[in-house]
């Protein structure tokens, strides 16, 4: 189906309007008119192609995997949804769902690579997959999510992906009491690590190079505030921290933050700059600290955050912008100006 969408058409092009296919429902499969997406800092990259060495970019290119809609059509066999529904979709549509990470729940490290919503290989209508920035989706329901009708459904959004990729890794290294977590980076995603490390119960310290971000670090969850420029405000926080995910999407000194971790401690990387951190051996060697890295989650995991946060009410704080925004608002996320996701109208597509 002849579905409107926004697209890059190349590194270099801005967004604009664009028409993509949507193919007609399968047996187990969800057609989603869009009502929002949330626009991930991962959008401006790969629209820009700055993954090219791991991923390079197909043109055009629809981003977004942020995505909330309305049901609108099911397959037969699909026992999830009836039309009507509220369903969300993240960053994958499929998986090989037999391999050991398949199997795990791990699906976002499938063997074989998952099938990403948008410039991915769409194993099924051929070609590349089309992302949420369009006005609707068609996806296997093993790959939908269900979210909370007593949720804010914009601010809802952003879970998709700047929620589950700072709650699966926050879980997986034990964020909760008697723990201390630094988050490092006020955007989309640090802002909810922030709101998860605080609701695990763990002692938060943010990291900003933005002093006009200190009051909102707080009223969003953080015990402390750290201006990382500040050499003194950093030295007093040295060799303190269980735990640090570190959330930045641009190059900076990861030294730095490694430097932060106690005995046994683990920086995680989330954020996925365009190129190389180098890291300085003895930072890691001397007191035994762990570099590591987390993708996004599992569907398990997803809808275990959903219903987290539909439990204790946590959305994103967004801003909500039309599509013919959207270059503007990926200048601001350059800037760091964004509180905290920008996420799309979609009826603003069809007006
Ligand atoms: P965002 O909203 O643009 O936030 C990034 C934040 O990083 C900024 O608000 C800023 O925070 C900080 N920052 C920016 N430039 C910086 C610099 N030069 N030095 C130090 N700090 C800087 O981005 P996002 O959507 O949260 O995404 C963050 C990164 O995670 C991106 O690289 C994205 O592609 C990646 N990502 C990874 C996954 C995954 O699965 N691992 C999933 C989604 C996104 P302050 O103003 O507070 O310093
Ligand atoms: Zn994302
Ligand atoms: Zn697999």
């Amino acid at each position: 189906m002849s579905t409107r969408a926004y697209a890059a058409q190349n590194a270099k092009s801005p967004l604009g309007p664009f028409t993509c296919q949507r193919r007609d429902p399968r047996a187990t499969d969800v057609e989603i008119d869009i009502l929002y997406c949330g626009v991930c800092h991962s959008d401006l990259h790969q629209t820009r192609d700055e993954w090219h060495d791991f991923a390079p970019t197909a043109y055009p290119c629809v981003p977004g995997h942020e995505i909330v809609g309305r049901v609108s059509k099911v397959g037969k066999d699909v026992t999830k949804f009836k039309v009507g529904d509220i369903a969300a979709v993240g960053c994958m549509v499929d998986s090989c769902r037999t391999c050991e990470s398949c199997a795990k729940g791990l699906e976002q490290y499938c063997t074989s690579f998952p099938t990403l919503t948008y410039n991915g290989q769409d194993k099924i209508s051929g070609g590349v997959t089309y992302g949420g920035y369009s006005e609707r989706v068609v996806v296997d329901e093993a790959f939908t999510l269900k979210v909370s009708d007593k949720l804010n459904l914009a601010a809802t959004a952003p879970l998709l992906c700047a929620g589950i990729t700072t709650y699966s890794p926050l879980k997986h290294w034990g964020a909760g009491p008697g723990t201390k977590v630094g988050i490092v980076g006020l955007g989309g995603l640090g802002h909810m690590g922030v709101k998860f490390a605080r609701a695990l119960g763990a002692h938060v310290v943010l990291f900003t190079t933005s002093p006009g971000k200190v009051e909102d670090g707080k009223r969003l969850g953080a015990h402390e505030v750290v201006v990382s420029k500040n050499a003194d405000e950093m030295k007093a926080q040295a060799a303190s921290f269980d735990f640090v995910l570190d959330a930045v999407s641009a190059e900076h000194d990861i030294n730095a933050y490694l430097s932060l971790l106690k005995l046994d401690g683990t920086l995680c990387l989330v954020g996925a700059p365009e190129k190389p951190l180098p890291v300085a051996a003895f930072n890691l060697l001397m007191p035994r600290r762990s570099f590591a890295g987390s993708g996004i989650g599992g569907i398990a995991e997803t809808q275990e955050m959903l219903d987290f946060c539909a439990e204790r009410g946590i959305t994103s704080d967004v801003e909500v912008i039309p599509i013919h925004k959207i270059n503007e608002a990926y200048d601001r996320l350059l800037k760091g100006d964004v509180k905290y996701r920008f996420v799309i109208d979609m009826a603003s597509l069809k007006a």
